[in-house]
């Protein structure tokens, strides 16, 4: 097996004739037996990350010290919470969809941590009712809402609940995805006097109980740095609320964020390494304050999924515009992936079937859609003689594609199908036309 450059990923390869495998197994084989577009993902590195981060931060926190639940916004389908029950992980939830379909995995939803900035009664409800484990509060309102509910549905003092703050860090990361600022439509902040009066708003309520804080400071950030001092300002805020009010949280939610290595000019993260940092980082910041370490949660989704899988396209058409440029039309586009058309993300895009080769030109890979923006991604370089029919692929689309995909154009999402121990299998079934007008009356 060749390990070619343009591969980004450990358990990408190439065959003796240039085909490309994910986890050993021929894409192109996959790409035949279910068509494309298609998600393939591979199930033991998506297990692999789990145990990386559950192993590094028991070895950081010790047993019963620590929490991950995997956001499950990253991916979501039935499939995967059973791949997080199996794991022993806990899970991020961010609406009823989600936890509908967590219900129909059997997860445990107590091991459940509810999220959103804005919550709705009906939400609010479904989840209480269902047993969700854990309410991340984002605000004020939110707060009285559940309150008011828990006691209504005879739930007095049952319901457990965090408290997104945001700790005005910046993430250093892109705009979109930068959360902890003070400047963010998530939670309450430190720096204005918000968060200490949310949490005597939480302290002073009989329906709710405090566990402890939560921040988020963004997604792909790189700089470790950016945890510590995150880090640093929650459990000073921790230890403020244990001076002012005799409340010494249980839980500190760091939330998630590590990047992930799209393209080969980003840093390939050492997570254990990194968790080992925070780890030591809080135990030394926790005796400076002199307060017990809390439980420390983390919930990586990017991190768990995003290599796991790429996504397979069949090329459709070559258009060379003479003097200008060049476009290669695949069959899927920003309807599997919105990323590019979102915010410009980079992803590596390359051949399935064979190598790239010397002989490539410069191109925008594009989608089906009508919709000029519809652009999977720009500066691929592709060999002089492709055309239509070829297989093409794009790499590290675990996160944020099947689950950010749309059915713009009415066109039906691609299926999910999953690797392990070398045999594949079904996850997600490809919608058809008929999926697509289910809903019509
Ligand atoms: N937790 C919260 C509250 C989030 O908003 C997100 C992502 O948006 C995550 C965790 C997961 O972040 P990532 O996928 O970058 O690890």
């Amino acid at each position: 097996m060749i390990k070619s450059k343009e591969l980004i990923a450990e358990n990408l390869t190439r065959g003796t004739g240039g085909e490309l495998l994910l986890a050993g197994v021929s894409v192109c084989a996959m790409a035949k037996k279910y068509g494309t577009p298609l998600y393939l993902y591979d199930e033991d590195r998506i297990r692999e990350r789990c145990r990386t981060y559950r192993y590094a931060m028991g070895d950081a926190f010790g047993e019963g010290g620590f929490q991950v639940h995997y956001a499950s916004k990253a991916a979501s389908f039935k499939r995967i919470y059973e791949i997080m029950r199996e794991e022993n992980m806990g899970i991020d939830v961010v609406s009823v969809g989600e936890i509908y379909t967590a219900m129909r995995a059997g997860f445990d939803l107590d091991r459940a941590v509810f999220h959103s900035n804005n919550k709705t009664d009906a939400d609010i409800e479904f989840a209480i009712e269902n047993g969700v484990g854990t309410f991340v509060v984002d605000g004020r309102e939110e707060l009285l809402c559940i309150d008011r509910i828990a006691k209504e549905m005879g739930k007095d003092g049952q319901v457990r609940v965090l408290l997104r703050l945001t700790p005005g860090i910046d993430p250093h990361t892109y705009e979109a995805v930068a959360t902890g600022r003070v400047d963010s439509k998530f939670g309450a902040a430190i720096a204005t006097g918000q968060a200490m009066e949310l949490t005597e708003l939480a302290l002073s309520l009989s329906g709710v109980v405090l566990q402890g804080f939560h921040c988020h400071i963004g997604s792909m950030v790189f700089d470790s740095q950016v945890y510590l001092d995150s880090a640093s300002v929650m459990l000073e805020f921790v230890a403020e609320v244990n001076e002012r009010h005799h409340f010494m949280a249980k839980i500190l939610d760091l939330g998630g964020g590590y990047g992930v290595r799209y393209i080969e000019s980003q840093p390939e993260i050492d997570i254990a390494e990194n968790i080992r940092e925070v780890g030591a980082h809080i135990h030394a910041e926790c005796d400076r304050l002199g307060i017990p370490c809390p439980i420390i949660a983390m919930e990586p989704g990017r991190s768990i999924v995003a290599d796991a899988a790429l996504t397979v396209y069949t090329v459709g058409s070559v258009k060379h515009i003479r003097g200008y440029k060049s476009y290669v039309s695949v069959d899927g586009g920003m309807t599997d992936n919105p990323r590019f058309a979102l915010y410009r993300s980079p992803y590596t895009v390359t051949t399935v079937e064979r190598e790239v080769g010397e002989n490539a030109f410069p191109c925008s890979v594009v989608g089906r859609c009508c919709e000029s923006g519809d652009i999977l991604q720009e500066n691929v370089m592709m060999p002089e003689d492709i055309c239509r029919g070829e297989l093409i692929a794009c790499l590290t689309t675990g996160a944020y594609n099947y689950s950010m995909a749309s059915n713009y154009n009415r066109i039906p999402r691609p299926p999910v199908v999953m690797l392990s121990g070398g045999e594949d299998y079904l996850a997600v079934r490809r919608e058809t036309p008929a999926d697509v007008s289910a809903l019509d009356v």
